[in-house]
């Protein structure tokens, strides 16, 4: 393609884009993570225990956790163990446990026990990586943010935004077409769709309030 068409193309992506936006947010109003938190630490503590497992089930083990580690220098400070066993429900709990005391202590020594707002700060962070990073700027701080997860992989590749698999290149691939104003809304109501109505087995197409939108060829139109 030359720059033309490229440009023509990026175009019709974004268009694509802005009207899914505008419909998914009728659909979920919302953009608040469903996990729960009451400060930095607490968020950015729970996203990191976040990854391979459910929400709720991070939200199972929080409240006991915050009630003994209020704050990242408890944390930092903790028996290994006693998080180990705290966290276990969440699966993979040795590196999650150590993950998260070691993301802590980054907190205290580097960032005097606040969760810092810049993008390199946070990924000089144990256990920090791009998604979580994202997840805090965007909740946090209201900064523009591409949050790939496991469902915004799959939606936007089934919407024609991106052929990529690996989610730096996804991020890399839409960030020039996912306005900076809406991203963080974006990746969260895409996320909700992906978990809500296209998942990866039987997405529910017939359903589907962007299905007008979306060229995916292997879309299922009933629900048998
Ligand atoms: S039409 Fe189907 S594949 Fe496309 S976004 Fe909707 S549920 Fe997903």
């Amino acid at each position: 393609m030359n720059d033309s068409a490229n440009g023509d193309y990026r175009n019709v992506l974004r268009e694509r884009v802005r009207e899914v936006h505008r419909r998914l947010q009728q659909h979920y109003p919302e953009t608040r993570t469903l996990l729960q938190f009451e400060n930095g630490y607490q968020l950015l503590t729970a996203v990191i225990l976040s990854a391979q497992t459910t929400d709720a089930s991070v939200n199972s083990v929080t409240p006991e956790l915050f009630r003994r580690y209020p704050d990242p220098l408890s944390l930092a400070e903790a028996n290994l163990a006693e998080v180990e066993r705290m966290v276990k429900r969440t699966g993979f709990f040795r590196s999650k446990a150590k993950n998260i005391t070691a993301t802590a202590r980054g907190l205290v020594e580097q960032f005097g026990g606040e969760v810092p707002e810049a993008m390199e700060e946070l990924l000089s962070l144990p256990g920090v990586g791009r998604k979580t990073a994202h997840v805090v700027r965007g909740t946090l701080f209201g900064k523009p943010s591409i949050i790939v997860d496991t469902h915004f992989g799959r939606v936007t590749r089934r919407l024609g935004l991106t052929v990529e698999s690996d989610p730096t290149k996804i991020e890399r691939a839409l960030e020039p077409i996912i306005p900076s104003e809406i991203q963080h809304g974006f990746s969260m109501r895409v996320n909700f769709h992906g978990r809500d109505c296209c998942s990866s087995r039987k997405p529910a197409c017939f359903r589907c309030p962007i299905e007008d939108l979306c060229p995916y060829d292997e879309k299922r139109m009933s629900e048998t």
